[in-house]
């Protein structure tokens, strides 16, 4: 009976010490079928100025790998920098929060880029997107057609001045696809070997780090989902 209570105890202060390092570490997840690819950056859905803007995407994936540890409902499996880091958030086996509808059998990955159709798409963080997916589909044997893009699971749209446009356009309207996939599907990558591929911990965060304020605005425009 005092070993039960005991191991109650160690069970809830391991519960309350995961919590306090990383909220986004949702449920584990039943399969994994398909592997959704973001850009940080979305259109500004509230339409300033009256014409289509973009929130940007201000620093690296060590910022926005600390954004979605803390988070208290968004996440994301990997952000990729610009210059081919990786940064690994949320456990592979379990669920984070990234694509409305699309989550619960599919692996996020975020690349810190303007998904704007107009920043170009660097060979650094090519490379590295590249070996991740080509790691991840063969770890968990996902065809490269179920390899897609944020704008291809989420239909919603905005209005905005006298046009229509999607709420998620990510990765964005010149990422290249069949340069992607065709890496993928057995041709040489375009770029050289990028760096290894963390795994992601439930404790890489010091508990005495303090909460990441963002300005909620940026969640609210819908700059992460
Ligand atoms: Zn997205």
């Amino acid at each position: 009976m005092r070993l039960r209570r005991l191991l109650g105890c160690i069970a809830a202060l391991a519960h309350t010490a995961t919590n306090a390092v990383a909220t986004t570490s949702g449920a584990p997840r039943a399969r994994t079928d398909t592997i959704i690819v973001h850009a940080i950056s979305g259109p500004l859905q509230e339409c300033p100025r009256g014409k289509l803007e973009f929130s940007g995407a201000p620093g690296d994936a060590k910022r926005w790998k600390t954004f979605f540890d803390r988070h208290p409902f968004l996440g994301i499996h990997y952000v990729v920098d610009r210059d081919g880091r990786v940064e690994a958030s949320t456990p592979e086996h379990r669920k984070a929060n990234h694509a409305l509808g699309a989550s619960e059998s599919s692996i996020g990955i975020e690349m810190v880029h303007n998904g704007d159709g107009i920043e170009p798409f660097g060979p650094a963080q090519l490379g590295a997107l590249i070996k991740l997916l080509r790691d991840i589909a063969k770890r968990h044997n996902i065809a490269v057609d179920n390899i897609k893009g944020h704008a291809d699971v989420d239909s919603r749209t905005f209005k905005c001045g006298s046009q229509t446009h999607k709420g998620r356009m990510d990765p964005g309207a010149n990422f290249p696809w069949a340069e992607v996939r065709a890496a993928l599907q057995g041709q040489p990558a375009p770029v050289a070997a990028a760096a290894p591929i963390p795994t992601a911990s439930a404790t890489a965060l010091p508990a005495a780090v303090p909460v990441l304020l963002e300005p909620p605005r940026l969640v609210e425009r819908g700059l992460v989902r």
